[in-house]
């Protein structure tokens, strides 16, 4: 094994499901060593809630963060069941992809940087997060604040094919609830109030929101109610996923599911939502494009393609990009099979990806990048 899978292998071999504390240090403590060969200390950062995340920075100036997950959506216990394999050109094992690839992407570039002594004269900062995969609820505003202090962004998230993302949907997620009266369904159904038949009512009116040319999309992906079926049903409940576009089309969603959830088609129930937008939109723009263009140019000049991509999918990128700063994601290598056990990397793409990222730190300070 290189130095790429093996760093690849050792974090792969530690459960770090998001919440586990004890996963998110033993990966603290393999990056922390690596990091301090290079003169980088690892800075725990605890968030409001709690969880803690890790940052390392070195050199002074302009600033380029990267930024890359280090918690997965496996429970512990995941890894001695599947472990770590590798067969042909692809590896396998829980988080492999998503997102220690990019972990790793990370890290081997800077130690490329390193060997070379070619570090740039920008500050690279790097930040490890540990909450990801529930949405970054902690994190955020720790991402946003080295967002603002930076002139780029690269997120290492792995890639769709060999392209990098620069555009990426927004998304709400809802709790909508409908309270209805319990009845005996034989002796006096009149009597009750169907919250299931009000939320059927609802479910339909809220698929029909789903406007493909506006790029609006909503699901009801969850529901639940009733206790039996000799019951007249008093509550019912479902969890809707919301995908926009643009900034500003959450506030007509927003209206469309509040008029829903307030006018009844059953009499005597009542409705309630809770939620909101979790990730807002990465739309196209002119900044993240032109951070493309030189990343790609870069890329080219070393002989590997790479395109563009637009996601349905949400990740840190979504709240940089939104604050106006330049980001690219998908900057890590091909995988796919994410959040099941199909998961895979692609082992020639990883190598790839840290050659080309290392390259591209080398000379960022060249690139005409500051805002
Ligand atoms: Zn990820």
């Amino acid at each position: 094994m290189d130095n790429n899978l093996e760093l690849l292998a050792e974090l792969v071999k530690v459960d770090s499901g998001t919440g586990d504390s004890e996963g998110m240090l033993g990966i603290a403590r393999i990056l922390s060593g690596r990091l301090q060969k290079m003169q980088m200390a690892l800075q725990a950062m605890e968030a409001a809630d709690g969880s803690v995340h890790f940052f390392a920075s070195r050199g002074k100036g302009n600033r380029v963060l990267l930024i890359a997950h280090i918690d997965t959506v496996f429970a512990k216990g995941t890894v001695a069941k599947r472990g770590f394999d590798i067969e042909g050109d692809t590896a396998r094992g829980p988080g492999v992809s998503d997102c220690k690839s990019g972990v790793v992407t990370i890290i081997r570039a800077l130690e490329h940087l390193n060997s070379l002594d070619a570090w740039p004269d920008w500050e690279i900062g790097c930040l490890f997060n540990s909450d990801e995969e529930i949405g970054s609820p902690g994190s955020r505003p720790i991402i946003e604040k080295l967002a603002n202090e930076s002139q780029a962004v690269l997120v290492v998230e792995p890639a769709e094919g060999e392209n990098i993302t620069i555009s990426r949907k927004g998304i709400g997620r809802f709790d909508l609830q409908v309270f209805g009266k319990a009845a005996h369904s034989g002796s006096n159904y009149q009597d009750g109030h169907n919250a299931i038949l009000e939320l059927a009512h609802k479910i339909i009116a809220i698929q029909e929101l789903t406007d493909f040319d506006a790029g609006i999309t909503l699901n009801v992906g969850v529901v639940g109610g009733g206790l039996r079926p000799n019951i007249v049903p008093d509550y019912a409940e479902a969890e809707i996923d919301l995908r926009i576009i643009e900034a500003g089309q959450e506030e007509k969603a927003l209206a469309d599911l509040n008029r829903i959830t307030a006018s009844n088609k059953v009499n005597g129930v009542a409705a309630k939502i809770s939620g909101g937008i979790t990730r807002p939109p990465m739309p196209f723009c002119e900044r993240n494009d032109a951070l493309y263009r030189k990343y790609r140019d870069v890329a080219l000049s070393m002989g590997f393609q790479v395109g563009v991509h637009s996601s349905g999918g949400g990740s840190d990128a979504n709240f940089t990009a939104a604050l106006g700063i330049p980001t690219i994601d998908g900057v890590g290598p091909v995988g796919g099979g994410h959040h099941s056990e199909a998961e895979y990397l692609s082992i020639p793409s990883l190598q790839n990806r840290i050659m080309i990222l290392g390259e591209f730190l080398k000379h960022i300070d060249t690139l005409d990048l500051v805002r």
